[in-house]
């Protein structure tokens, strides 16, 4: 598998001079699967440039959405492939409370965007899962999902491929004051062993109790999440938008001395914008 980071932001694009490093664009991964089938998980602005990439292909897409918030569908109406004709593009929509599998096609209604998404030249699916399906194939890889906490719901994945395993869990609130949809063990279980685990990191204990309940976590529990289930690397993921290129640096040193407290053999890092991890 080929994973490459196109955004990492979390809540709004983030331009600017002292975001230039990690990168300003909005949640979106792109993995290619060792059949290379292309996945993709969710469509923040990131998406817009992985498409310049995917509209010289025209094999089908994958796209899993974690959930519908902003940050994770916005970029879907430039993402060029979607004016491709013929191109085949399977939407699998995240488990969201309420349920609206299609809420990424119809933020291109109305008044708010100039092409509707009935006059897009692709051709669309939404591929909905029994809800109680939570594993499946596809092409070489196997894919699981699981409930992530976060105000509105959504979901985690696990992509295995070739006895590779890449957890992605984004906008998930390790111990929220809210009732729970998974707990923290049931989280290592499916983090269990993994070769890279993406996990949101917008928030830092000194951010808190303010944030308290916002549907992310704090970059300290990431780290005891990743060790606790003997993930190999850890990407810190969902920037919070106030956090520079150098207060991101400073976040990194600082969970790396969690690790070194704990004698874990964790390869931490924080996921910029551009970067490609070969598995
Ligand atoms: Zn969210």
């Amino acid at each position: 598998m080929q994973l490459t980071f196109y955004g990492v932001r979390g809540s709004i694009p983030t331009p600017g001079g002292e975001y230039v490093r990690y990168g300003g664009n909005t949640a979106c991964v792109h993995i290619c699967l060792e059949d290379e089938t292309d996945l993709i998980i969710d469509a923040g602005t990131g998406i817009r440039k992985l498409g310049n990439e995917l509209i010289k292909k025209q094999s089908p897409i994958y796209i899993l959405l974690t959930h519908n918030h902003w940050d994770h569908i916005q970029g879907f109406p430039f993402f060029s492939p979607i004016y491709q004709k013929g191109r085949e593009i399977n939407i699998t929509p995240g488990q969201t409370s309420p349920y609206e599998p299609d809420q990424i096609l119809k933020q291109m209604q109305g008044s708010v965007f100039p092409v509707p998404s009935d006059a897009l030249a692709s051709n669309i699916t939404l591929k909905e899962l029994p809800e109680s399906t939570n594993s499946w194939v596809l092409g070489s890889a196997k894919i699981s999902r699981l409930m992530i906490n976060h105000p509105g719901k959504g979901n985690a994945f696990s992509i295995v491929d070739k006895g590779r395993k890449i957890v992605y869990m984004t906008d998930n609130e390790l111990y929220p004051p809210y009732k729970k949809d998974t707990e923290f063990l049931t989280f290592v279980k499916f983090c269990e062993d993994a070769d890279l685990l993406i996990h949101d990191a917008q928030y830092m204990l000194s951010d808190m109790p303010a944030k308290l309940g916002w549907g992310h976590s704090v970059a300290e529990e990431a780290v005891k999440l990743a060790i606790a289930a003997n993930a190999k690397q850890l990407a810190l993921y969902s920037h919070d938008p106030d956090r520079t290129d150098e207060k991101i640096d400073a976040l990194v040193e600082h969970c790396n001395q969690y690790i070194k407290v704990a004698k874990s053999d964790l390869t931490l890092f924080a996921a910029y914008e551009g970067q490609v991890l070969k598995f």
